[in-house]
This record gives structure tokens, sequence and C-alpha cells, in this order.
């Protein structure tokens, strides 16, 4: 199978129900997108490559869907509402088995979302992949890392920590039950991004960003770019019960420092709490208050007696581990 017959049986499907964003898909040189009047476009693009971002024994399926989660998660960190997507694919050789279950998954949660694939490229190569995500907001409405303020409560979406732990299981440092580990695997492989949160907190938030590289090393970006401090309250941290079941020494590790969480971080006034609460339901996500962000600068985690804790906070870098 060629290049081209494989764009066309893989990712071109005919626009549809979009909401006319999309005026040109898959099949030109140029996709032609049209924007909504007094809108922003917010574009975000995250590469996966593996062995560093996936197993290779990830189901092609869940690797459709997480290439994307990933991406949405970014838009959602910034209160999007997602639009189009762009996959660019290095593929070692035509394996039509793994091509039908990448897109599959890929194009499940695109409709999930209506976000239309509007074009790519598709090379021979080492495993790749990269995804373009363009969605949008209502002029000057975007979600910043910038606006956290002393006084601001903390809030974390969902749970933290499990993809950690399936992680932790994989490199056989922990054991878990197999129903316990189908658990916490489904957190690592099959993210939900958050997007109808993101888009409720429009307004809300005085800052976001979502959690892919561990709690701690993402607020810290809240932290450095709104010029402030914080601290965290360590029994406050919302965690599924299988990591409630771990060690206090593994729970922290993944709740703090653990990636691919794809939960959203945010801050928003005291005097919001109530409509972070609505805006919660409204999402169908659970949200939970955790920390407050303070003028002194740096990042405190206080135990259960509200005593702060001495840890080495370190999240995940690509050139550090
Ligand atoms: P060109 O050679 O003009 O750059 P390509 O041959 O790379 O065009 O791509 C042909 C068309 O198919 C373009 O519209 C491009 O956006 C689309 N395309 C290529 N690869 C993919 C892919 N993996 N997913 C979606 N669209 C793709
Ligand atoms: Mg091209």
């Amino acid at each position: 199978m060629g290049e081209f017959d494989l764009i066309t049986r893989y990712f071109a499907r005919p626009v549809s129900n979009d909401g006319g964003t999309v005026a040109l898909g898959v099949g030109d040189d140029c996709a032609i997108l049209t924007p909504t009047p007094g809108h922003q476009w917010l574009v975000s693009t995250d590469m996966l490559v593996e062995g560093r971002h996936f197993l290779s024994t990830v189901l092609p399926q869940r690797l459709g869907h997480k290439a994307l989660a990933v991406n949405l998660s970014d838009l959602a960190a910034s209160g999007g509402t997602p639009k189009a997507c762009f996959l660019s694919l290095a593929l070692p050789r035509v394996d039509e088995g793994f091509l039908a279950g990448f897109s599959e998954g890929l194009f499940a949660l695109a409709d999930a979302h209506g976000v239309v694939l509007a074009g790519g490229d598709t090379t021979a190569g080492p495993l790749n992949l990269n995804i373009t995500i363009m969605g949008e907001v209502p002029h000057g409405q975007a979600l910043l890392r910038s606006g956290a303020r002393p006084g601001d409560d903390i809030w974390v979406s969902g749970s933290l920590g499990d993809a950690r732990l399936a992680l932790e299981v994989f490199r056989g440092t922990v054991a878990l039950t197999g129903e316990q580990f189908d658990a916490v695997r489904l957190a690592m492989e099959l993210p939900q991004p958050r997007v109808a949160l993101g888009v409720a907190l429009r307004g809300v938030a005085s800052s976001a960003i979502d959690v892919s590289d561990g709690l701690a090393g993402d607020l810290n970006h809240i932290l450095r770019r709104s010029g402030v401090g914080a601290h965290l309250r360590l029994a406050d941290l919302p965690r599924s019960a299988v990591l409630g079941g771990m060690t206090e020494d593994l729970q922290r590790m993944c709740l703090l420092t653990g990636g691919d969480d794809y939960e959203l971080v945010f801050t928003a006034p005291p005097e919001a709490a109530d409509q972070v609460l609505a805006a919660g339901r409204r999402a169908a996500t659970p949200v939970s208050r955790v920390g407050r962000i303070e003028a002194q600068a740096g990042l405190r985690v206080l135990d259960g007696d509200g005593r702060e804790l001495d840890l080495a906070l370190q999240s995940f870098d690509h050139f550090q581990s």
C-alpha cells in the first residue's frame, strides 16, 4: 500500500458536523479553517515517541486515543473548544492492523469532542507521532498560567497518581492484583482530557495548567509564571481507592511527581468557590480544593497536621531522567 492509499484508507474522512470551522480538510495542499467571529485560535502540539511516551505493548486503539488526548488536555488547560487537529506520522512499515486500530482510537475521541482531523503528514521512519490541535476561545478568555494571586485556592480535577502507579507495575517495582492493575492501567492508557471543565472554568479560574509531568512540577509552572508561592495539603489530594491502599511513600511519589495524569490544576479566589463547584457539576467532573497560593515563593507540602514535609520534589524532565 502506498502513502496516498494509506492516507485515504485510514485518515481521510468526510468532514461533517463540526459547526463549519473546517471548510476544507484532508486532501489538498492546505486545510482551510474559518474562525468563529470574536474568537481567538489556541494552538498546541505534542509529540509521542515509542519507549519514551508509550510502551510498544500498548494497544493501537489506546495509542490513537492517547496521542489525541494529551493534545486535548493542553487545550482544556487553556479553556479552549476543540476544532481541528493535524497528524504527522512516521511509520517503520505499513502495518494495517496497527493503522486500523490507531485511527479507530483517534477518531473515537475526536468524534466525542467534535474535532476534525484536517490534515497531516505521513512518512517512513522510526515510529513517532505528532498531533497539532487547534481550538477556539472567545477573545481574551483563555486560561493562562500567569494569573494566580496570593489567597487563591488551588484546585485539582479527578484523581492523581494512577498512571504513575501503573508505570511502576510495568517496571516491576510494585505488584497489584489483576483487577487493581486493570483500573490503573486505564488511567495510563486511556486518559480522559478535561475539556468540558476547561470551558466551564472560563471567567472563573485565575490560572490553569494540565498535569502531564506531575502535580508539583506543573503547579510550579503556575507559581513561576504568576510570581507567587503555594502550599499543598497532602491529605486533600484526590486519589483512587487503589492508590489509597499503597504505602505512604508510594502514594506521595505518585500524587506529587507521577506524570501522565492529564487532570487540570487551577486556581480561583475563595469567593469563586461556588462557581468552581458549579463548573465541576456542569462538566460532570469532580473537583477538589487542595491548597492555597501564597506570596512567599516556593512550593510547600503540608501533612495532615499542617506540618511542612521535607521533600525533594522532582518532576519529570525528558533531559534529566
Ligand atoms: P504534500 O506532499 O502536498 O505535502 P501530502 O502528500 O503530505 O501532501 O499529503 C496529502 C494530503 O493528505 C494533505 O492534505 C495532508 O494534509 C493529508 N495527510 C497526510 N498525512 C496525513 C495523516 N497522517 N493524517 C491526516 N491527513 C494526512
Ligand atoms: Mg506533506
